[in-house]
């Protein structure tokens, strides 16, 4: 909880004061404090429309007299994003049978080696045998950058050189993780190649060699986003979605934006859920996403 009030401190600092000032300072309930409640929320960068739906039920309860003053807002607004975020399912989906295949993608500068790292060393910490493939093959940095993560956290890692056919690096690590009884394998795979359509169709490619091998994985395909860039990550998810089934969002550098409230409507925005956060460069800085905590610390 420490590491994750830390992590939010921008976002905190921003929304929460002012949500706190509105709460502290308005006395009763009408329609031009619904209205300034609208602004603040807004600004918040939870979406729209769910601020649009959030302030019509608030508005809803408060003429049905469920709320009579500004100092239940707050806890109304609580429990109203947590129901929002409850249907979603956000622990890792494991695999019946070792190993649980885990494919990462997302676009080149998001963060996308960073957080394969940390997944890593979590996944570790909780005792668990893991293995990573250096799929992007065509950056060129990108394998020797794996490979130095895996290094400091002590993982396995499958490799070809640089250009290299990254559906036959996908390939021998089914098999090495298979041969050596690997709990999850996590597949890295490119963020940028000369087109659009080639890297959605590299995507595809890679998760039918991993399908070869084992017919229900990936069991999970996450995709990093980059929590600075706003909207433009949901239009990333959205676009990646229609590509490769996405079924959970590594959303990156929380701790470096204000905009940390887009975490509350991305869920719904993008259909996917968000199962972890980067909160900072290091290991050790991720948390696996957690609803209610993650509500309690940004309205404590
Ligand atoms: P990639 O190009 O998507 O593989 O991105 P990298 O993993 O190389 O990360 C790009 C930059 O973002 C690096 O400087 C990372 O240290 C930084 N970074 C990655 N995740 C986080 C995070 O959660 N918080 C912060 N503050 N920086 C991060």
């Amino acid at each position: 909880p420490g590491k994750l009030k830390k992590g939010l401190e921008k976002t905190r600092g921003r929304f929460w004061l002012r949500l706190k000032d509105f709460l502290s300072f308005r006395q009763g309930i009408d329609e031009s404090a619904l209205e300034e409640l609208e602004d603040i929320l807004i600004g918040a960068d939870i979406g729209v429309r769910p601020v649009q739906k959030l302030i019509e039920e608030i508005r809803e309860a408060w003429k049905e007299k469920a709320i009579t003053e500004t100092s239940q807002i707050n806890d109304f607004i609580k429990d109203r994003l947590k129901d929002g975020l409850h249907s979603w399912q956000t622990d890792i989906q494991y695999a019946d049978k070792r190993p649980t295949v885990i494919m990462v993608v997302g676009v080149n500068g998001v963060g996308k080696t960073t957080s394969i790292a940390k997944l890593a060393s979590f996944l570790m910490k909780e005792g668990k045998k893991v293995m990573l493939a250096a799929g992007d093959t065509f950056r060129a940095a990108a394998v020797d950058q794996l490979d130095i993560w895996c290094k400091r956290i002590g993982a396995d890692i499958v490799k070809h050189q640089t250009g290299s056919d990254p559906a036959a690096v996908a390939y021998d690590a089914m098999e090495a993780s298979i041969a050596r009884g690997v709990d999850v394998l996590i597949v890295d795979t490119a963020g940028r190649l000369h087109t659009h359509d080639n890297l959605m169709k590299e995507l595809i490619k890679i998760k039918r060699v991993i399908k070869k091998k084992i017919p229900d994985a990936p069991h999970e395909v996450l995709l990093v986003l980059d929590a600075t860039t706003g909207q433009n990550a949901i239009s990333q998810a959205r676009m990646f979605r229609e590509a490769v089934d996405v079924t959970g969002i590594f959303l990156a550098k929380l701790d470096g934006t204000a905009k940390g409230g887009i975490v509350l409507g991305m869920c719904n925005e993008t259909e996917i859920p968000v199962k972890f956060i980067g909160l900072g460069e290091q290991a050790d800085d991720i948390e696996r996403f957690n609803p209610d905590l993650f509500v309690e610390t940004l309205l404590e």
